[in-house]
């Protein structure tokens, strides 16, 4: 689950983060209210969308006056707000954020992630901010430093120090960086948060009061930890989900929308990644990836079907199940529930093995209803691509 900036700088703020004074708005005639009362005579204006690369995309505007906060605000909310991570229909922007304006001196990197080979919370920093993260690592990888946490102790100030020297930081602050640094890892860890990503952290201030300052924060939490992190759940935005996902994701299923038109419902997230593979390589173009997954009772199917088709483009359905957990009579009995209840049009491809597999079939073909049946994924695959070329 993402949040959005200003949830995720209101969250470090109480893990002791220095962030710019600021305030969420709905509407331009609040952005400009929040502007006054925050006072000063710069602001910036910033929408909120769980997107990155806002700023090229005109989705930052750094103002001078009520007057531009207003129309800055006005112009942001109910437009569509298109970067490179929103896809071409781009993200509807019903939130600004509006922060007295820093006057930036350096854009540094900080990112914690989890690192899959060593299990580990990962610190990540580089003297590069402000621009992509990937673009860094790709033509000055020298300029990215790593360090991992032992989860057993944490984040150490040496660690700390060891990475702010890296990415050029002395003096006074140093100790700054050694306190939002285990700050951040604090908040990414009693969270459950997958990702903590800072960019830019901002070095802002006279010569002599040099302060560092997050000026923008993106976080992603663990969904199968939200049960117990409440705070977390509570800023979730559905707006900015796919309420199809969301739908799936209540019924247990793993649903994730693609802009093909073969539909397909598959037991694991492996098959079902073969299965978008087999797809592709005979030609088609999936309309979704959904795992099922292990023991889905013929209620679930029948979910799963109505989700699939909820997207017009679906032109047939593939459904690839090779049941260990799962029992093929279910899946069955859940494709001729789902007809049923339904009234499916489209025509449906199944492929069943393992568990049950002939009483499975059985119940398919003595159901009176046409299910075009395969014997192997790939012939699965082939026969839906053939039928949506018509
Ligand atoms: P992103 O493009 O979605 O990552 O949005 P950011 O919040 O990172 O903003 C993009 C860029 O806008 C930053 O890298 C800064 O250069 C600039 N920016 C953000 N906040 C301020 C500010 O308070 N003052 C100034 N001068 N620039 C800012
Ligand atoms: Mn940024």
């Amino acid at each position: 689950m993402n949040i959005h900036e200003y949830q995720a700088k209101e969250l470090l703020q109480s893990f002791g983060v220095p962030v710019p004074s600021g305030s969420v708005a709905y509407n331009s005639t609040q952005a400009s209210q929040v502007a006054e009362e925050l006072g000063g005579n710069r602001w910036v204006v910033k929408a909120q969308v769980h997107a990155g690369g806002r700023g090229k995309a005109g989705g930052v505007k750094v103002v001078s006056s009520l007057d531009e906060v207003k129309k800055a605000a006005d112009a942001m909310l109910g437009s569509r707000l298109i970067t490179h991570q929103t896809g071409p229909e781009g993200s509807l922007i019903q939130r600004v954020l509006i922060e007295q304006a820093s006057t930036i001196r350096d854009e540094l990197y900080l990112g914690f992630i989890i690192d899959r080979a060593s299990q580990r919370i990962t610190l990540i920093a580089s003297s590069e901010g402000g621009m992509e993260i990937e673009e860094v690592a790709k033509t000055h990888p020298e300029k990215i430093i790593t360090e991992i946490v032992d989860p057993a102790i944490g984040l150490r100030d040496f660690q700390c120090r060891k990475v702010a020297t890296a990415i050029g930081l002395k003096g006074k602050l140093m100790p700054q960086a050694v306190r939002v640094m285990k700050a951040i890892y604090r908040c990414m860890r009693d969270n459950d948060a997958l990702q903590a990503e800072i960019n830019p952290l901002a070095i802002v201030g006279g010569d002599d009061d040099l302060r560092l300052m997050v000026l923008d924060a993106k976080f992603n939490f663990d969904d199968n930890a939200l049960y117990r992190q409440k705070t977390i759940t509570e800023m979730r935005d559905l707006q900015e989900e796919d309420p199809k996902e969301v739908e799936a994701s209540g019924h247990g299923l793993n649903y994730i929308a693609l802009d093909g038109n073969i539909g397909c419902i598959v037991n694991g997230a492996g098959l079902a990644m073969a299965s978008l593979d087999a797809i592709t390589l005979h030609g088609g173009k999936p309309a979704n990836f959904l795992d099922v997954g292990g023991g889905a009772s013929p209620e679930k199917v029948t979910n799963a079907c109505r989700i699939v088709l909820e997207d017009p483009n679906v032109q047939c359905i593939l459904v690839n199940i090779f049941a260990g957990i799962n029992r093929c009579d279910w899946i069955a009995k859940g494709l001729i529930q789902a007809c049923d209840s339904l009234k499916i049009k489209v025509p449906l491809i199944v492929r069943l093995a393992g568990t049950n597999v002939e009483e499975g079939r059985k119940i398919l073909k003595e159901s009176g209803l046409t299910f075009i049946t395969a014997e192997n994924l790939d012939s699965a695959a082939e026969k839906a691509v053939a039928i949506v070329k018509g």
